[in-house]
C-alpha cells in the first residue's frame, strides 16, 4: 500500500494507548520504515538511461526492509529508545507486520507484479510470501481504508489533541488541533 496509508494505520494504533509523543512517533515511523527499501527508486530513475543502470528499486523494494530481521531490529531499537519501552516495542513490531500484511493484500503493481515478500531475508531467501487475491495499489479498498484512517486521525486530533503533524512540529500540530476544536467544540474529558 501507499506510504500514507501505512503511516495513518500505524498512527491510529499508536494513538490508542496512553503514550507520550515520542513513543507515538517511534511506532508511526516503525510502520512506514519498511518502505525505506523503496528509496532506491531515486537511483534507479537517475541511472535509467545510462550505460550501467542500477536497478535498486526493482531489486530491493519489498526485500531489504520487508522481513523479520528488519522487524527484530525495529523492535530492539524501540526497546532501547522509547519511554514506555516494552509497550512501544511490541506495538512497533505489530505495526511493522501490519505494514507487511497490507502490502500482501493490496499492492499489486499496474503491470500485475505482486511484489512477493521474502520474509526470512537475508536467510532462507527462497521463501516468499504472496497472495493470489491481492488487489491493485490504487484499487478501491485502499482508497476506502485510507479515507477511514484519515477520519480516525481527525477524530484523534480533536479528541486527544495529537496528530501525525506533532512528529514534525508541536506548533503546527497545535494549530491543526485548535482548528478542529474551534469548529466542533472542545471534547469532554
Ligand atoms: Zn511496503
Amino acid at each position: 500500500m501507499q506510504p500514507i496509508t501505512h503511516l495513518l494505520a500505524s498512527w491510529t494504533v499508536a494513538g490508542i494507548p496512553r503514550l507520550e509523543g515520542r513513543d507515538r512517533a517511534i511506532i508511526t515511523l516503525a510502520g512506514i520504515s519498511a518502505d525505506i527499501d523503496g528509496l532506491g527508486i531515486v537511483v534507479e530513475l537517475a541511472t535509467e538511461h545510462t550505460q550501467q543502470p542500477l536497478l535498486w528499486y526493482s531489486k530491493y523494494h519489498h526485500v531489504i526492509g520487508h522481513n523479520l530481521t528488519f522487524a527484530i531490529a525495529i523492535f530492539l531499537t524501540a526497546l532501547a529508545i522509547a519511554k514506555r519501552r516494552l509497550l512501544t516495542a511490541v506495538l512497533a513490531f505489530f505495526v511493522f507486520h501490519l505494514h507487511l500484511f497490507c502490502d500482501l493484500i493490496g499492492s499489486r503493481g499496474p503491470d500485475g507484479y505482486q511484489w512477493p515478500i521474502p520474509y526470512f531475508y537475508p536467510f532462507l531467501q527462497n521463501i516468499e510470501l504472496s497472495w493470489s487475491g491481492q488487489w491493485a495499489l490504487n484499487a478501491w479498498p485502499n482508497i476506502v481504508l485510507t479515507f477511514i484512517l484519515i477520519m480516525i486521525t481527525f477524530y484523534l486530533a480533536w479528541k486527544k489533541g495529537f496528530s501525525p503533524l506533532e512528529i514534525i512540529s508541536k506548533k503546527v500540530n497545535r494549530v491543526f488541533v485548535d482548528t478542529f476544536r474551534q469548529r466542533f467544540g472542545k471534547p469532554q474529558s
